[in-house]
């Protein structure tokens, strides 16, 4: 069903956006893949095209609107559509709001919350024009429940999980168009590599330490969400390890 689909892919130069577009191209689809760091965006072309995939890559910082509008200008004029947009790029520096960490909550809310809007609203008059398309959201179980030292993570995140519903309203009944939220436990990945605060180190040992998710794990359940029937629209996906408690 992925066959010859274009799908769009925020922050695929590692972790979960790297495994995904991996996994689309092998499954057939076009992928477009954006990030800031293109030396790993072409070590993932690299990788799609032994297998024989297409792949566009694109230097793109979601936190700035115009780079979000131009990959996806370049997007339709290489391929002529759109079918999904994957909003997967985002950072994690958790800390303490006492520590206040200031421009780390700035950077978390330009591209946790706003690169989603930017993307989005980049994508949705095609999508609206064609009366197709999906656009899946990574938020987190941090969308779900709050802890301390995430409580600017957890607040742009409960937001991805509201603006998918709210975008659901929308346009699923009236434009035909897909929304997904899929919401991650904890996955092995560079995510917590932003992390300054020196009071979450032993937290963060104990979560490398533990038995987590695996990248592949979340392009499965993307995958899964994508390929559902034309009917079916698959509105959140909550995942955790087993070893994850809350
Ligand atoms: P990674 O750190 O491996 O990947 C994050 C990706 O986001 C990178 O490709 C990075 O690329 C990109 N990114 C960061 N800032 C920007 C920016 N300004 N513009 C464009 N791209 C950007 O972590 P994950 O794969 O784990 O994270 C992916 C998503 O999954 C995030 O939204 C995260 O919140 C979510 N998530 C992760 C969980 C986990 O435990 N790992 C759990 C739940 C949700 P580059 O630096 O090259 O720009």
């Amino acid at each position: 069903m992925l066959r010859d689909k274009v799908v769009i892919v925020t922050g695929a130069s590692s972790g979960i956006g790297y495994a995904t577009a991996l996994a689309l191209s092998k499954a057939g689809a076009k992928v477009a893949a954006g990030a800031r760091r293109i030396d790993k965006l072409e070590s993932l072309k690299n990788e799609v095209q032994e297998n024989d995939g297409e792949i566009l890559i694109k230097n793109l910082d979601v936190t700035k609107k115009e780079e979000c509008d131009s990959f996806i200008n370049l997007v339709t004029k290489t391929w002529n559509r759109i079918d999904i947009l994957i909003n997967n790029a985002g950072i994690m520096p958790l800390s303490f709001f006492k520590n206040l960490k200031i421009s780390e909550w700035e950077e978390m809310i330009d591209v946790n919350l706003k690169g989603v809007l930017f993307c989005t609203a980049a994508v949705v008059p095609h999508m609206i024009t064609k009366k197709t398309g999906h656009i899946v959201n990574i938020s987190s179980v941090a969308g779900r429940i709050i802890f301390p030292a995430g409580s600017v993570y957890c607040a742009t995140k409960h937001a991805i999980t509201a603006f998918s519903e709210g975008l659901r309203q929308e346009l699923s009944q009236r434009y035909n168009i897909k929304v997904t939220c899929i919401e991650p436990g904890v996955v092995s990945t560079e995510l917590p590599n932003t992390i300054t605060d020196k009071s979450l180190e032993s937290f963060v040992e104990s979560v490398k330490k533990m038995e987590s998710l695996k990248a592949e794990d979340i392009a499965n359940a993307i995958i899964y969400s994508i390929e559902s029937p034309h009917y079916l629209n698959i509105n959140e996906i909550l995942l955790r390890p087993l070893s994850q408690e809350k």
